[in-house]
C-alpha cells in the first residue's frame, strides 16, 4: 500500500543561541495512526510542535499537511485547515466558563479576535449547532457536570481533558497533543488515554509528546524519538523500545 502520510517535515531547524533545539531532517506522520514523539528533557520535541503548528518560526525547512506547505502559515490558520494542538500548560481561559472555552475552539479566530467572539456575533448563525457541539464533547469528557464553572476551578486534569475537548470542536483531522498525561492522576490518566484511541477510532491522526517511554507502549502505533533535536530512532513500540541509539539517547539520560 502506497504510504500517504499527513505530515512531512523536511530539513526543519531552529536554533536558539548556539543551540540547535530542532535539527530534523525527514519526518513523516502516518495517516490515522497515533504517533508518540518521545525524547528527554530539552530534545526539542515542544519547539518542534511549535514550529509546526505556526507559534513559533524556524531557521529553515518545509512541511506539508495533507499536502499544503505550512510554512510561514500562522498558528490560528494552521487550526482552521485541521491541524490543532494542545499545550504543555494548558491554555484554557480560567476566567471564562467551561461552555465558552468549548465555544471558543470554534471560532477559529486569531488573537485578540477571539476575546471578542463572545461578546459580538462572530457565529454567523451557527450558535445552537456551535453549542450542541460542544455540550456533546463536553459529556464525551465527562465536562458536562462542570459545563458553567470557571475554567480556573478544574483540577489539572480536567483543564487537560478541557483543552483536548476544545480542540476538537475545530473539527480536525489531526490533533497534536504536547504531554497530555503530564501531572494527571492515574484515574484520569486512563480516561484520557482511551480519549486518544478513539480520536483514532473516529477516523483522526494523532500526535503526541510523551515523556514516558512506557506510557506510549500500550497506545502509540509508531514512535519517534529525538534527541538533541534530531530524530534518532522511529518504527513500531517494541522495536523502538530494543534499539541501542534510543536507549542511548533517551534511557541514558535518566
Ligand atoms: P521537555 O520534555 O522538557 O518539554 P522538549 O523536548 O520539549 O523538552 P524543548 O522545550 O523544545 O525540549 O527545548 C529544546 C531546547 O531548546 C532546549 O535546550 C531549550 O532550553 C531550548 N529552548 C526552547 N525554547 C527556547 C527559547 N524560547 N529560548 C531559548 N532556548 C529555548
Amino acid at each position: 500500500r502506497k504510504r500517504d502520510p499527513i505530515l512531512v517535515a523536511k530539513h526543519v531547524t531552529r536554533t536558539f543561541g548556539g543551540i540547535n533545539a530542532v535539527d530534523v531532517e525527514y519526518l513523516e506522520v502516518p495517516r490515522h495512526k497515533i504517533t508518540a514523539l518521545i525524547g528527554p528533557n530539552g530534545a526539542g520535541k515542544t519547539t518542534f510542535f511549535n514550529l509546526l503548528t505556526g507559534f513559533d518560526q524556524p531557521n529553515s525547512g518545509e512541511w506539508t499537511f495533507d499536502g499544503t506547505s505550512l510554512a510561514g502559515v500562522p498558528s490560528y490558520k494552521v487550526a482552521r485547515m485541521g491541524m490543532v494542538r494542545t499545550f504543555q500548560l494548558t491554555k484554557v481561559m480560567g476566567k471564562l466558563k467551561v461552555i465558552e472555552n468549548m465555544r471558543l475552539g470554534a471560532t477559529k479566530q486569531e488573537g485578540e479576535k477571539l476575546s471578542k467572539a463572545l461578546f459580538k456575533n462572530v457565529w454567523g448563525g451557527r450558535e445552537k449547532e456551535i453549542t450542541r457541539h460542544a455540550d456533546g464533547l463536553l459529556e464525551k469528557f465527562k465536562l458536562d457536570t462542570k459545563r458553567e464553572d470557571y475554567a480556573a476551578s478544574l483540577s489539572g486534569g480536567q483543564r487537560k481533558l478541557l483543552e483536548m475537548a476544545r480542540a476538537l470542536m475545530a473539527d480536525p483531522k489531526l490533533v497534536m497533543l504536547d504531554e497530555p498525561m503530564a501531572g494527571v492522576n492515574p484515574a484520569l490518566t486512563q480516561s484520557l488515554l482511551d480519549h486518544i484511541r478513539n480520536l483514532k477510532s473516529e477516523g483522526m491522526t494523532v500526535l503526541f509528546v510523551e515523556h514516558d517511554m512506557h506510557m506510549v507502549r500500550n497506545i502509540a502505533d509508531w514512535v519517534v524519538v529525538m534527541a538533541e533535536g534530531k530524530i534518532v530512532a522511529e518504527g513500531p513500540p517494541a522495536e523502538v523500545m530494543k534499539d541501542q541509539a534510543v536507549i542511548d539517547a533517551y534511557l541514558g539520560a535518566h
